[in-house]
């Protein structure tokens, strides 16, 4: 008999040789290799026979063998063997290709299942190296593994077959109350069921409960996670100085941006360092958060740094987070890739000395040689542009440090639970007042003349207009869509002789975009032709147009934050989505766009039509590999999985209790492979 801990090379028929392919698979014991899942199935339950199929099918069939294998020797290590089966009314031409064990094993007049692809026309039928299996084997769902390299899939259910036989009942790791209320069948059913089902409900039965727990233990590991990795900090903000902050800004905070603000020195006050997520639509206000905190911060003594991801959007935190402080004598410098050498050494000395108060920069302020005296609270924005890594250099600027990361994606909440498991999250759902609510329209390209016309206009009355298209260079797939090159050539030469236009794309050098979207920041530039580069927090507020071609090729949420680049000034702007798709569902979904101005609700219609796919990107890496769950497909048991880990916790906080053990143990599994 085998038990979990049992390595493989006891299971009977694997050999050294053979425990070796497992190994490299990561398989070390029977409990690794009953849970390494079937990646699809064979459904061989329902036979047809030659004359109900097409020639091309992926069939079985049950037929009688009716001609002794022949073998034909072609060359050297290939032979083929040949025998003829009848399904009763017809007859089929097998070939099986070196296979001699399988040819050997085959007897005239025996019953046979084929499983396989069928050629086939008037006169015959044939089938090339199908599987073979006898009638009363009685296998018909048959489980395909990930195979690799020398191990097959047939060789790792025989495998997976032979543990399971020689296994006692899998202890259960689910609280019984727990499986009564979500409905799940037990693990040893589930374990079992998963590698050899009968049919597709019991499929259905054992994915889900292996889901869920799967999910579950996901949850729960990234709720735990965030309480037991903090480690103290000696960082602590006495005082609140939010009072003197708010007659520094020439508007009223909004109520979100006045709880952010409070949470996060509430943090920062605490035994433990922040670790928090600001998320806030576009335009909600977060800068004014980052600026009130760091107030704060720099009054108790600390340095702070704010890091973004492009030198345009330094340039601007630097600018409206000066003119904010310009009463105050806080010290604030700008470092970035551009920054002359002379003026770094300055700063880098300067911050070591402690006399810069908060360093606004990119990338270039988490390099190595860029040291802080006193660092308290450092400021991520536009998280999503930047790794895992990156924030974790910026968090290593100094001991257990305060930090917050800002994001205007907005991420439906079951999913940032996910997602930011391991961050509390302050989230502004309010907008300041008086916000020029943005024309949203659905066009298609007949109306181009008119909508050229109306871009001139507003250019002759000052105001600037981007147009943004999906790609930058046509390839053979999308010779329709106009690449934004080819595309700023064509309106510079036609329709928009005489202005002045401004290109940028994705394969453009850093300092060439940056000058490109300073000269359209500054005026020079009237209309800006780009990709979505220009979708991170620039703000023009003379910008009041907003055109995007092809927009069916854009995810909803991607819409929300280009439309977000316009609407930042006094004046009235206009948002205009050409499409010239037929399809219903992409005229819908554009419609959205046009409904909604609530990045939040938008990204819940996105979640709806698209699954989580995009928002996932971003993090994905940071999270532990899931055997079985796709949280694109099993959004609906997240759900519930998400229900079950807080019900958990509210009655068993730290995950103490004895029915709770085995969760535990979970999580220590799951978790193993990541460092956080
Ligand atoms: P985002 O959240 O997209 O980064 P910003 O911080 O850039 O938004 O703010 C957008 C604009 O709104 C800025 O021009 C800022 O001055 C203004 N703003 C921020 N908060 C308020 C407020 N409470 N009342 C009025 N205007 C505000
Ligand atoms: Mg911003």
């Amino acid at each position: 008999m085998l038990n979990l801990e049992s390595d493989i090379k006891f299971i009977k028929g694997v050999g050294a040789k053979r425990a070796e392919l497992f190994y490299k698979l990561g398989i070390f014991c029977v409990d690794a290799l009953i849970h390494f899942y079937p990646r699809k199935y064979e459904d061989w339950t329902q036979t047809k026979t030659v004359s109900e199929v097409n020639n091309g099918d992926n069939i079985s069939i049950k037929a009688t063998m009716i001609t002794p294998v022949k073998e034909h020797m072609i060359r050297r290590g290939m032979t083929l063997y040949k025998c003829r089966f009848s399904d009763g009314d017809n007859i089929i031409n097998v070939t099986i290709f070196n296979n001699t064990y399988l040819a050997q094993s085959l007897r005239i007049y025996e019953d046979y299942i084929l499983f396989g692809k069928i050629e086939k026309n008037l006169t015959t039928a044939a089938m090339s190296s199908p599987k073979i299996e006898k009638i009363d084997t009685g296998i018909r769902v048959h489980p395909i593994y990930p195979a690799s390299g020398k191990l097959t899939s047939n060789m790792i259910a025989k495998v997976i077959k032979t543990a399971l036989d020689n296994l006692d009942t899998i202890p259960e790791t689910l609280d019984i109350g727990i499986r009564k209320k979500y409905n799940l069948i037990s693990l040893d059913k589930a374990v079992r069921s998963i590698h050899s089902p009968e049919n597709e409900s019991e499929i259905y039965e054992a994915r889900k409960r292996l889901i869920f727990e799967e999910l579950l233990t996901l949850q729960l590991g990234l709720l735990k996670l965030k309480s037991n990795k903090k480690s103290k900090t000696s960082i602590h903000i006495t005082k609140d100085y939010t009072d003197e902050f708010l007659p520094l800004l020439p508007y009223a905070l909004t109520n979100a941006q006045q709880r952010a603000i409070s949470e996060c020195i509430t943090d920062m006050q605490g035994v433990y360092p922040m670790n928090r997520l600001l998320q806030g639509d576009v335009g909600s206000g977060k800068t004014a958060v980052a600026s009130g905190i760091i107030y704060t911060a720099v009054k108790n003594g600390y340095q702070c740094a704010l890091m973004a991801p492009t030198e345009i959007l330094a340039q601007q935190h630097f600018e409206s987070i000066s003119k904010t402080f310009r009463n105050t004598n806080i010290k604030i410098r700008l470092l970035t890739g551009a920054t002359k050498a002379a003026e770094k050494r300055e700063i880098k000395s300067q911050l070591m000395e402690g006399t810069i108060d908060l360093l606004i920069g990119t990338h270039a302020i988490i390099q190595n040689d860029v040291a802080f005296k006193n660092a308290g609270l450092m400021i991520t924005d536009e998280q999503h542009r930047f790794g895992v890594k990156q924030r974790a250099a910026l968090a290593d600027k100094g001991e257990d440090i305060h930090t917050l990361v800002m994001s205007a994606t907005p991420i439906p909440r079951t999913l940032g639970l996910i997602i930011y498991g391991d961050l509390d999250i302050s989230i502004l759902d309010e907008l300041p007042p008086n916000r020029q609510e943005i024309r949203t329209d659905v066009v298609d390209s007949r109306y181009n003349n008119r909508l050229y016309k109306f871009i001139k206009d507003a250019v002759n009355r000052g105001e600037q207009c981007y147009i943004i298209c999906p790609m930058v260079e046509e390839t053979e797939e999308s010779v329709n869509l106009k690449s934004a090159e080819q595309f700023a050539e064509e309106l510079s030469q036609t329709a928009f002789r005489g202005y002045n236009l401004g290109l940028l794309h994705g394969k453009m050098k850093a300092k060439e975009k940056d000058a490109v979207m300073k000269a359209f920041a500054d005026g020079d530039v009237q209309i800006l032709v780009s990709t979505t580069v220009v979708e991170v927090g620039v703000d023009v507020p003379n910008a009041t147009i907003m055109v995007i071609e092809n927009a069916e090729r854009f995810g909803l949420s991607q819409l929300h934050q280009l439309r977000g680049r316009i609407g930042r000034g006094s004046k009235k702007s206009y948002c205009v989505l050409v499409s010239d798709s037929k399809s219903e569902n992409a005229r819908n979904r554009l419609m959205t766009m046009k409904k909604y101005s609530d990045g939040f609700k938008i990204a819940d219609e996105d979640l709806k039509n698209r699954g989580p796919g995009d928002f996932f990107g971003e993090r994905q890496h940071g999270l532990p590999n899931l055997k079985i769950a796709d949280m694109l497909e099993d959004i609906d048991i997240l759900h519930m999985a998400q229900n079950c880990a807080k019900e958990i916790l509210a009655e068993d906080n730290n995950l103490d209790a004895d029915k709770n053990k085995h969760l535990c143990e979970n999580i220590t599994k799951m978790f193993r492979t990541i460092n956080y």
